[in-house]
């Protein structure tokens, strides 16, 4: 990179937020992906909208391409530059609380906000801000709303775009659009903030956000389920979503992936069941007990081995935890460092899940890899971490094509490639799989015609999702 941009981002900024340094670079070759992006040229740290905006417009003047990056935990290769000489821009110290008003139901926050601090602030009100990736300890608020993140509370409360009030964003050229706002309902026109939600940072920066909030549960009981067989588990889902309970919380962790949180966790997860649904019910004290008994019922078939409830506020945080810690757990049960995992992220309409996990299993049998399931199953989303060895082509080729089987199972069954992870590097063919199978690749033209009209030097995040 030009040493008089460089100059010119570090006047932006302030020297103490640049990273030029090559061993202070490598980190953001990386997300929590399988790929490897490019080194970038430059990490720049903005402290305020008006540094962004600076930034971007600099970006524009020189041709400089854009990466916004907030905790770097994407799945799809959405965080890392596909192209050289790129500059990122990093939101960690964009992390302010602006204002919460809990009359008007909403917190206005800065997009570094990491998920964990603005609810653990929230807390102190008794709100919560609904959706909680399981990445949430690094999963910042930019990165949720460009990533339109769904999570554990997903049965019940939905993805980010359910929560999002308004935004302020900077655009490629260094415009700032502020759009939404922070009343509860709107007509402004064509909606861009649902546009910018889900955008995966391809479109503008998202400087601050408009965030609703809601009440924090009263009482949460926590019912840890066991059973064998998949299919008498995904009987109790069924069963559950009839009996008119929502839970809070309704996951389920399939064999590999329970055995490795086995280890990591083996004090609260028991040695007995293949399979494990967790689910939360929340409601006020003097009702749990029914509902309880309510999901017990669902719960209960010919295949439950045992279920448990976990008692004390520590058994019950670790058994969340547990959930939470799947995904890096399972890499303990990695062979050999070079193994590497590709996440799966498909999502059908419930009432499908039966057939669709039993055609899943089929597949990966007939892979011959190791690809355990897991995932958000009250709202139909299964994640598959599927192994291959990279140094091995077979393997790799292997892979790929499980990934693409997945996906074509969820489409056959009226779902989709991504529930939440989002396309970035890995699913770009796949979304033009899943439009053209739905008749609608008119739709992935209209989506390149915007980026054109929001970022015409194609320079914010190129190479990705379109
Ligand atoms: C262990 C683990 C568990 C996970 N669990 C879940 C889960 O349950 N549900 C789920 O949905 N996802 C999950 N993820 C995926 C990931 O954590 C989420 O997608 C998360 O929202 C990414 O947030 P981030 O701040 O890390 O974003 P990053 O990875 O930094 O960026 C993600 C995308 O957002 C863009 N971006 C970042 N900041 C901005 C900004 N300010 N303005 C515009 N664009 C921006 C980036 O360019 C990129 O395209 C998980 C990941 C891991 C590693």
């Amino acid at each position: 990179m030009k040493e008089e941009i460089v100059r010119e981002a570090s006047r932006i900024v302030g020297w103490n937020n640049v990273l030029l340094a090559p061993e202070e670079l490598v980190p953001f070759r990386y997300d929590a992906s399988e790929f490897k992006g490019e080194l970038p040229s430059i990490v720049v740290m903005p402290e305020n909208e008006e540094q962004v905006s600076e930034l971007m417009a600099l970006s524009y003047d020189k041709e400089i391409p854009v990466v916004l990056r907030g905790g770097g935990s994407s799945l799809t290769g959405a965080s890392i530059p596909a192209f050289p000489n790129t500059m990122v821009i990093s939101f960690s110290n964009m992390v302010k609380i602006h204002e919460v008003n809990i009359i008007d139901s909403y917190v206005f926050v800065e997009a570094g906000v990491r998920l964990d601090d603005l609810n653990a602030y929230l807390s102190q009100y008794g709100y919560m801000f609904p959706p909680d990736p399981a990445s949430s300890a690094v999963a910042t608020v930019g990165g949720c709303i460009a990533g339109n993140s769904g999570g554990m509370r997903g049965a019940k409360f939905g993805q980010v775009k359910n929560w999002v009030l308004g935004l302020n964003a900077v655009l490629p050229g260094g415009d700032v659009i502020r759009i939404g706002g922070k009343t509860l309902k709107i007509r402004q026109g064509l909606d861009l903030v649902s546009l910018i939600v889900g955008s995966e940072g391809i479109l503008a920066a998202v400087t601050s956000a408009y965030l609703k909030i809601w009440p924090a549960p009263e009482r949460i009981a926590r019912v840890l389920a066991y059973y064998d067989d998949l299919s008498y588990l995904m009987q109790a889902v069924t069963k559950l979503r009839e009996s008119k309970l929502v839970p809070l919380v309704m996951e389920f962790l399939g064999e590999g992936l329970l055995d490795a949180v086995r280890r990591v966790y083996g004090d609260v997860i028991e040695a007995k069941g293949r399979n494990l649904l967790l689910i939360d019910i929340d409601g006020p004290e003097e009702s749990l007990r029914r509902y309880v008994d309510k999901a017990i019922e669902a719960l209960e078939n010919e295949g439950l081995i045992l279920y448990k409830i976990p008692e004390t506020p520590e058994e019950m945080e670790r058994a969340y935890l547990a959930r939470r810690a799947a995904f890096p757990s399972s890499l303990k049960i990695r062979k050999k460092p070079s193994e590497r995992v590709l996440v799966s992220d498909i999502v059908v309409p419930p009432s499908k899940l039966i057939p669709t996990i039993k055609e899943i299993e089929a597949a990966i049998d007939r892979s011959g890899l190791r690809a355990p399931i897991g995932g958000h199953v009250g709202d139909g989303n299964i994640h598959s971490d599927i192994f291959y060895d990279e140094e091995d082509e077979d393997e790799k080729r292997r892979a790929w094509k499980l990934l693409e089987e997945m996906a074509e199972i969820a489409i056959k069954y009226g779902g989709s490639v991504s529930a939440e992870h989002g396309i970035g590097l890995e699913k770009r063919e796949l979304l033009k799989k899943e439009m053209k199978s739905k008749g609608s690749l008119k739709a992935l033209e209209i989506m390149r015609e915007i980026k054109k009209i929001f970022d015409p030097k194609n320079l914010l995040n190129p190479g990705k999702v379109i």
